[in-house]
């Protein structure tokens, strides 16, 4: 039986980082950098800022805390303020991008690692801060490594730390398990603090659904219910944690799974008689937080809880209660795709390491079971031992321009914990030279000092300025805001709805007046903006009213930015006399050239930056099936499946991107490189 407690204080208290609490802050205090370590679950995350404040380290600055997701950052600091009695963005806040909690009186703060590091931009000692957490950092996120690396620089020169600083500042890296002496080496061989786990065993067993040939195959995600409901009526009382790739899926899951059990006729189908009904409930990053709260609850007695989740319950959310893992053995990951020259989510096998973090979620309260879908074949022969650091395998571009505007010219000696390929650093530079954000010796430009304000890719953001500088930023900013949050179009996936809402789509699109994806996004914004009930428009057209609001507030912030921008007295200023179509493909194309490409024969397009990919327009493009009547277009992003598509999509004339096309060739890489080095 459950133990009622009186306060969330109480229920802390049964961690096992509470035993620990007085040698921790001692250990704090005692150096400069400090890892930590422990078990997910063990209570780093939600306790240690606690205790820190407790002990009085925020006399001086805030207590800062770094989360490579922004989901988790928002529940732990909901889960802190609750536990501490105070108001969220008060005492304790958060600060994500776009959404800013926090206020005057906010020290204990937890804030995205690209947070943390646009702050190091304005301010790089940090000095409002006397504590910085890196927590997550086997996540080993890219912008976690980065920081991993500012904070070594900032401690390596010993005369220059304290300057502009007036007291001391603390580093802590808090990490899951996994390379902790590595981590330690790297810091200067600072003290590691491990927290002893309690873990109990949990037994694995592999599927036969899923094998080497499957390994494009989406049919896990249908597998992983079906397994989800074998387990549900034919094994005793607790938690099942399930995870899948991404939000859709999930929700198709969730779907599904709710129709089956259904049926489930609890006097005879299930094995435990204690067990009487399902709760299924979906979690993932994009998802509303008053939604998100429930996943941390009890079930009511009798009710088996079903938490069908991304890789984010691996270790950046602890559930409690589970006791059954169903693992499907897929994670939806960004790469940098060579054969297509950009980064893309893929679904790609989870490593073996990150399938053993899975399991260890069934055994933190009591022994567990964890089913894996695929088979031992496949754990032997397409999962990886390790997962590759996201350094080592995304687009460097934003980073390097952040390195470069602190000051770091040397991007390829820098501190990194491990280093990229030597290439994919030229690749930046080469972006960067491209976007006119560095200059050929590899110089940040005034455009670059500009353009490493907005939290956008570089490529937006060019395009952004260009039309903040030929005045017509009402055009850009909505659809960059668009273009920024997730999700717009509902797709309801049942044929029937479907049909309905692509008919409405194709309306809107209709309506912008122009066959061009980023003029739809444009026209949806401001039709939904001008309408005197917006949610009500937006269920009627088929839209994520949600994921409006959201744009409609990023909107503002980065008018904001800019606006500030704007104000310094060397903002560029152009003209241009052409109609306002054009003028607005024409600044797309200033921020977009690098993702050009050109109908070839029938359908086929090919890119026109060197890898001379053959790409498709993706079915929910306006311009699908319109291809003939194209020549030259550019694109958001591409998609890969069994062919590679591009997505948003905007017809364009060869002239707009003649003179800037050969930027794409025109500057050879090692030259950069010698400049990288310096
Ligand atoms: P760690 O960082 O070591 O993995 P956490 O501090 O995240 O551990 O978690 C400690 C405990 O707090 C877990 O039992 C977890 O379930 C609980 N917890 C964390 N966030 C919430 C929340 N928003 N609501 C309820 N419980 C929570
Ligand atoms: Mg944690």
């Amino acid at each position: 039986t459950r133990l009622r407690l009186h306060s969330k204080e109480n229920e802390s208290e049964h961690l096992p980082i509470y035993q620990h609490k007085a040698k921790l802050i001692q250990a704090v205090k005692d150096s400069t950098f400090l890892v930590v370590t422990g078990e997910t679950g063990s209570g780093k995350t939600t306790q240690l800022p606690k205790y820190l404040h407790q002990a009085g380290l925020c006399k001086d600055g805030k207590i800062g805390i770094t989360q490579p997701r922004r989901v988790a950052a928002i529940t732990v600091a909901q889960r802190v303020a609750q536990e501490m009695e105070c108001n969220l963005g008060r005492e304790v806040g958060y600060q994500v991008r776009f959404d800013d909690c926090t206020s005057q009186s906010t020290v204990v703060k937890y804030m995205t690692d690209g947070c943390l590091l646009r702050e190091i931009l304005a301010d790089p000692v940090l000095s409002q801060y006397s504590v910085v957490v890196l927590d997550e950092v086997h996540e080993r996120s890219l912008n976690t490594d980065i920081l991993l690396g500012l904070l070594k620089k900032m401690f390596s020169n010993p005369a220059k730390a304290p300057r502009g600083r007036s007291f001391p500042l603390k580093v802590v890296v808090m990490s899951a398990t996994l390379e902790t002496d590595k981590l330690s080496a790297f810091l200067g061989g600072c003290p590691i603090f491990a927290i002893p786990g309690r873990a109990f065993p949990v037994s694995c067993t592999f599927g036969f659904a899923v094998g080497p040939k499957d390994i494009e195959s989406t049919g896990y995600a249908k597998e992983v219910v079906k397994v989800a409901l074998d387990v549900h009526t034919s094994e005793m009382a607790g938690d099942i944690l399930v995870f899948l790739t991404g939000q859709s899926e999930i929700e198709r899951a969730c779907d599904l799974l709710y129709e089956k059990a259904e049926s489930i006729d609890y006097r005879y189908d299930v094995q435990d008689q204690t067990v009487e009904g399902l709760l299924i409930l979906p979690l993932y990053g994009s998802m509303p937080t008053d939604q998100q709260r429930q996943i941390f609850q009890p079930p009511p007695s009798g009710i088996r809880k079903c938490v069908v989740a991304t890789n984010i319950a691996a270790t950046s959310l602890t559930i409690n209660g589970i006791k059954y893992i169903i693992d499907s053995g897929f994670v939806k990951q960004l790469n940098h795709n060579s054969r297509v020259g950009m980064d893309i989510l893929e679904v790609v096998p989870i490593s073996k390491s990150e399938a053993q973090q899975r399991a260890g979620r069934a055994g933190r309260t009591s022994a567990g079971k964890c089913f894996r879908i695929y088979t031992k074949e496949f754990w032997e022969k397409c999962m990886p031992e390790y997962t590759v650091p996201e350094i080592q395998r995304t687009s460097l571009t934003a980073v390097i321009l952040t390195l470069k505007c602190l000051g770091v010219h040397d991007v390829i000696r820098f501190p990194y914990l491990d280093c990229p390929e030597e290439r994919f650093i030229l690749e930046a530079l080469k972006q960067l030279y491209q976007f006119d954000a560095i200059d050929r010796r590899g110089r940040v430009t005034p455009l670059g000092e500009l353009m490493v304000e907005f939290p956008l890719h570089p490529g937006l953001t060019r395009a952004v300025l260009k039309a903040a500088s030929l005045g017509c930023q009402d055009l850009l900013l909505p659809v960059a805001a668009m273009l920024s949050v997730e999700n717009i179009f509902i797709r309801p996936g049942h044929p029937e709805k479907q049909k309905e809402a692509d008919k409405k789509h194709r309306a809107l699109a209709a309506k912008s007046g122009s066959m061009n994806d980023f003029a739809t996004l444009l026209s949806v914004f401001q039709s939904c903006k001008s309408s005197d009930r917006p949610s009500a428009w937006c269920k009627d057209n088929w839209i994520h009213w949600r994921a409006l609001k959201s744009a409609f507030s990023v909107e503002t912030q980065l008018r904001e930015i800019l606006l500030r921008l704007q104000q310094k007295k060397d903002f560029p200023v152009e003209t241009f006399d052409g109609n306002k179509s054009e003028l607005f493909r024409r600044c797309l194309c200033t921020g977009y050239f690098t993702n050009v490409a050109r109908r070839s024969v029938g359908k086929v397009f090919c890119t026109m930056d060197g890898h001379g990919s053959m790409v498709h327009v993706h079915p929910s493009s306006s311009l699908f099936d319109q291809e003939d009547e194209l020549n030259w277009v550019i694109f958001h992003d591409v998609l890969v499946t069994s062919r590679v598509y591009i997505r948003t999509v905007c017809p364009i004339r060869y002239e707009w991107v003649k003179d800037l096309l050969p930027k794409l060739h025109e500057v050879d890489i090692y030259e950069l490189s010698g400049v990288a080095r310096e």
